[in-house]
This record gives structure tokens, sequence and C-alpha cells, in this order.
């Protein structure tokens, strides 16, 4: 999996703006305000609302 830190340090939360973050399962981008958990598909970050779920219970990597 190749979703490396400088490109999670320009993606936001098109929602809240907010902090994202990689799960630790690595198929997710979890939003750090509003826990929403955006998909990762083939090395893509799906950074829509629509495909968006919120997921407070999933871990993120730190
Ligand atoms: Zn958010």
């Amino acid at each position: 999996m190749a979703i490396d830190q400088q490109l999670l340090d320009i993606l936001a939360c098109p929602v809240c703006q907010g902090d994202i973050k990689l799960t630790t399962d690595e198929k997710g981008l979890k939003c750090m305000s509003c826990s929403r958990v955006y998909p990762i598909k083939e090395d893509i970050p799906v950074m829509l609302s629509d495909e968006a779920t919120i997921e407070l219970e999933r871990e993120t990597k730190d």
C-alpha cells in the first residue's frame, strides 16, 4: 500500500476540512474531526462525501 505521508498532509476532509489519517487496516482514510472514513480504491484515496462512511470505532495509525 503506497499512500505516503506527504499525500496525507495535503489531503483534508471535504466535509469539514479536518485532518485525515490512514486507518490501521490501510483500507481507508479517517477524518479526525467528523469520523468519516474515506475508502482507498486501487491505492487512490476517494475523498468524496458520498463514498464516506462514519466509523467512530475504526482505529487510525499515528
Ligand atoms: Zn471531516
